[in-house]
């Protein structure tokens, strides 16, 4: 079984972004050689999230506006976290509900996708460097 290991950095100029790192993935993949296998991506860092869906700025939006409304940045001194002297109690929660990682099948050297899936990075808590880290085992 072949196994092959890589990190993707990533500094946002905002606090929350979601970037499409599905070339960074399909790059990893070539690089393993794997024609059949498996895909881990996964944020490195517990105010960051990987997921997959639709690559659509719309969407993006709402889940901007969605999360915000489920757990607002400000007042940060609405979060028992935040009284450690952070300010990022809010990126912790967007976080959990937007998932940690996700798995994607290779099928003949390709990343196998349904309809529109694309692979993202969510930041919640950005303007630093943080990783992502892509696991590819198979033959
Ligand atoms: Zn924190």
């Amino acid at each position: 079984m072949k196994t092959y290991r890589q990190e993707l950095w990533f500094q946002t100029p905002t606090r929350r972004a979601f970037i499409n790192i599905t070339p960074q993935v399909e790059e990893a993949v070539r690089a393993s050689g794997v024609q059949e296998g498996l895909v881990l991506v996964n944020a490195m860092h517990i105010t960051a999230s990987v997921f997959i869906n639709d690559d659509e700025p719309g969407l993006h939006r709402d889940y901007d506006r969605w999360l915000e409304g489920l757990a607002p940045h400000e007042p940060v001194a609405n979060y028992e976290h935040n009284r450690t002297g952070e300010d990022n109690g809010d990126a912790h929660l967007k976080r959990q509900i937007m998932g940690r990682e996700t798995v994607v099948a290779i099928s003949a050297g390709k990343l196998d996708f349904g309809p529109w899936e694309q692979v993202f990075y969510g930041e919640f808590d950005g303007r630093r460097r943080k990783r992502v880290l892509v696991k590819v085992i198979g033959e």
